[in-house]
């Protein structure tokens, strides 16, 4: 049930969700790569800027400083050299004039002049006048030239002035200079304070003014480092240990250091401006936000697109997929791919192609490739000494008879029955495989170490086989009846063969076989190889023979009177070494290599040249030559034309020609066969059927083909009165020849009293050695004079 689930809505099931999900994640894995290199560019020009803010920042904080603290000094020394110069002996006038000073700049907390042994003489406000202050680190360090001093809380002037809302005391900056006469004495030192808080002031004026508006923190060291000013979040103790513990990752900071390069003392004062960097880089934020978002539509975008593109292109596949699943070849036998874990196109259509580059799709056995493999496996077990192994080709006779007359349909479902009979037979660990049109193959694994006894048991396996199919294999259309040839190998006779050279050996013994009758086995042996090769040289001779070679014999056919009625042409291959070779040993092998259409063809003309000779002789001009002709002549899809141009190019009379056709050139394809003689018949061509009798000529058929003659075989001529059933099938002929309108003769007949019986049976026409052999034509027509 779950994996049901899975199965039904896992983005993998289908080759189109599959594109879909890939292009999907390939759109954020794109968004999220873009994402990664905004944020690393938009990083550093954020930093870059913020530092730069920052920098602008402190300097400005620095610059304000110095600058102001410069110009109170120089306002305190300013006063002090007109104190000393003028010798100013009104301290009422000198307070007034401090008044003045600490009214226009309210930084100002207290200005007075003290004597040299640290009285105040004259003050702002009147303030600590009278009162030493010698003690005071302004006076002592005022007296030995200008200074400038780190805040301190109020000391003196902390009773004067009220305390802060939080209850803290004012805090100052001193600035001092010691006043001197223009003699260059010390009359006494000038001193101010000022308030801290302007130091806050000139902070806050400098951050109003700053661009960006992100928070930012200022911190204040001294000259010895320690902090004068600083957040209260702040632990480190001095500008020292903050260097030593700063935080890069959280806070961007800058320093700066103040100057005052015109005053006499400097402050050196560092200032720090310090921004999160959480803030300095809230940009980033906001723009991963964006990128996000867009990541996610480019990934769903990259999806939907795939999946409608997809939805074309994978259609094929998909329809592939559907049509390797409906296959033949995946139910019944072997794997149901329908039912397998292949929810995925392609490796359906994989594990189909696999199949079918495994299996036979007919018959659902393994196929040539897989027999291959297995056969290797065999040998390989047998040079391991693993038990003998047998290979059985089992060919199917006359199975081309069967496909041509009853349709291919018939012949697939022969084939699927005849699978289904042999495969119970197959034992364990053996193989069984279509190979070819109508042949199985067995590989026989595990047999006797013996070779006497494996090849018992391998025969009485073949034996096995061959019963099978005795009985008729029940198809659509009812009951067939088919036999099988089997070429048989043991691999002990060849261990070190090679897969083809087994399979070679079979087909060899499946030959021999056939030729040798059909339906019954045969053990390969080397001399069938030699003997192969022999026929193969005798092909090649027949080849280089064809048509220099080839001679024309000419055997009278006559009446009942003896007169010569024509003759039948028959060919003769008068090899130069071997002498005059037959044509029942070479007209089967020509057939079979298709040299016959080229022998057939040079037979007709020559026939056809002697009709055209003859046409002005009297009595010659009447004879009717006969020619023989083959299933595959007749098979050629332009045999009608060819025999019109023989006959339009030696300008031979069309009656005077007969073609003998043999019941065999009619079992395949006998529509065709029918249509083409009609169509000669139509020029006036003859037809004869010869060898009747021997063969699976219907009524039927008889009667659909324009045939003028039936021809008696001449085995049954041989045996006329000697056996008697020979007696009655050639009164049958002769009756059915009588009724169907056709001449019957007889060939063979070598004997008066064969002559006789044939006259007494109803046969006038008569061909054999009584009459003359077959000769060459001077010979032929020397015996007639
Ligand atoms: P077929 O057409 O039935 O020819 C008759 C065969 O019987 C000939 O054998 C002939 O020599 C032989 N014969 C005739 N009279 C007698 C007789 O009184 N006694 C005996 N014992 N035999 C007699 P041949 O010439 O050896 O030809 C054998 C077969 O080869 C022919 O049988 C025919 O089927 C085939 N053949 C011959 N020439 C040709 C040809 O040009 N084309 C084709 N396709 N087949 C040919
Ligand atoms: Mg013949
Ligand atoms: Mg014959």
């Amino acid at each position: 049930m779950r994996a049901r689930f899975i199965q039904t809505f896992s983005p993998f099931r289908s080759l189109r969700a599959r594109f879909a999900v890939a292009m999907g994640i390939f759109g954020i894995t794109l968004g999220m790569v873009m994402t990664g290199l905004i944020e690393w560019r938009l990083e550093e020009g954020l930093s870059a800027s913020a530092r730069d803010s920052l920098q602008s920042t402190a300097g400005e904080i620095a610059h304000t400083l110095s600058d102001s603290l410069e110009t109170r000094q120089h306002e305190v020394a300013l006063i002090g050299s007109l104190v000393g110069a003028s010798q100013i002996k009104d301290f009422i006038a000198l307070q007034e004039v401090l008044d003045s000073l600490k009214q226009r700049q309210p930084t100002y907390a207290w200005i007075g002049l003290s004597s040299p042994d640290g009285v105040v003489f004259a003050a702002t406000d009147g303030l600590l006048k009278g009162v030493n202050v010698s003690e005071r680190p302004w006076f002592i360090q005022g007296a030995q030239g200008p200074f400038l001093g780190d805040p301190h809380d109020a000391k003196l002037l902390a009773k004067y002035l009220k305390p802060g809302a939080d209850g803290s005391l004012s805090r100052f900056l001193d600035v001092a200079i010691p006043v001197r006469n223009n003699s260059g004495r010390t009359i006494g030192v000038l001193g101010a304070h000022l308030y801290w808080d302007w130091v806050h002031e000139v902070v806050l004026s400098s951050l109003a003014h700053r661009v960006q508006k992100t928070p930012v923190e200022v911190l204040i060291a001294n000259q010895r480092g320690d902090w004068l000013l600083s957040p209260h979040t702040e632990t480190s103790k001095n500008l020292t240990e903050w260097r030593q513990t700063v935080d890069d990752d959280r806070f961007l900071s800058v320093v700066q250091t103040t100057s005052t390069p015109t005053s006499p003392s400097d402050l050196k004062w560092t200032v720090v401006v310090r921004e999160k960097t959480t803030d300095a880089l809230s940009p980033i934020d906001e723009n991963r936000r964006l990128m996000l978002l867009l990541t996610a539509l480019l990934g769903t975008a990259f999806g939907v697109g795939t999946w409608q593109i997809a939805g074309r292109v994978v259609r094929p596949i998909v329809d592939l997929a559907d049509a390797a699943k409906n296959h033949a070849s995946f139910s019944g036998h072997g794997t149901d791919l329908a039912e397998a874990k292949l929810h995925d196109e392609t490796m359906l259509v994989g594990q189909a192609l696999e199949r079918l580059a495994r299996f036979d799709p007919l018959t659902g056995l393994v196929n040539r490739r897989v027999l291959k493999e297995r056969l290797a496996g065999a040998m390989r077990a047998k040079a391991s000494s693993q038990g003998s192994s047998a290979v059985l080709l089992v060919n199917m006779d006359n199975f081309s008879v069967l496909n041509n007359t009853q349709g291919h349909e018939v012949g697939d479902q022969l084939l699927q029955a005849v699978a289904q009979r042999l495969l119970p037979l197959v034992r364990a660990n053996d193989t069984l495989a279509r190979v070819g049109g109508d042949e199985f193959v067995f590989v026989m694994t595990g047999l006797d170490p013996s070779p006497v006894v494996a090849m018992h048991e391998a025969s009485a396996f073949a034996s096995t086989v061959s019963q099978s199919f005795k009985a008729p294999f029940e198809l659509a259309h009812g009951p067939c009846q088919c036999d099988a040839s089997i070429g048989m190998t043991m691999l002990q006779a060849n261990a070190d063969g090679k897969v083809d050279d087994v399979l070679k050996q079979v087909e060899l013994a499946v030959l021999e076989a056939k030729q040798s009758g059909k339906n019954q086995t045969v053990v390969y042996d080397q001399q069938m190889q030699e003997r192969l090769l022999a026929q193969v040289a005798f092909e090649q001779a027949l080849r280089d023979a064809v048509p220099d070679q080839l001679q024309v014999y000419y055997q009278a056919q006559v009446d009942a009177q003896a007169q010569v009625t024509g003759a039948e042409l028959l060919v003769r291959w008068q090899h130069p070494t071997h002498g005059m070779v037959s044509p029942a040993k070479f007209i089967p092998v020509a057939e079979q290599n298709g040299l016959i259409v080229t022998i057939g063809y040079w037979m007709l003309s020559s026939a056809c040249r002697q009709i055209k000779s003859w046409q002005t002789d009297p009595i010659k001009c009447q004879w009717v030559l006969s020619v023989n002709v083959s299933a595959k002549e007749l098979g050629q899809p332009d045999y009608v034309e060819t025999v019109k141009e023989i006959l339009a190019g030696t300008g031979a009379n069309p009656q005077r020609l007969k073609l003998e056709l043999t019941e065999s050139t009619l079992a395949s394809d006998m529509q065709g066969v029918v249509a083409k003689m009609h169509q000669l018949k139509a020029l006036g061509v003859r037809f004869a059927l010869d060898d009747f009798g021997t063969g699976f000529s219907s009524l039927s058929y008889l009667q659909q083909m324009p045939i003028d003659q039936l021809k008696i075989d001449q085995s049954f001529v041989r045996d006329l009165g000697v056996k008697g059933s020979d007696t009655s099938i050639v009164r049958t002929v002769i009756a059915l020849g009588q009724s169907l309108g056709l001449s019957v003769i007889a060939e063979g007949v070598e004997t008066a009293a064969q002559r006789d019986l044939l006259a007494q049976l109803g046969c006038h026409h008569y061909q054999g050695y009584f009459y003359g052999k077959p000769a060459p034509l001077e010979t032929f027509v020397q015996g007639l004079a």
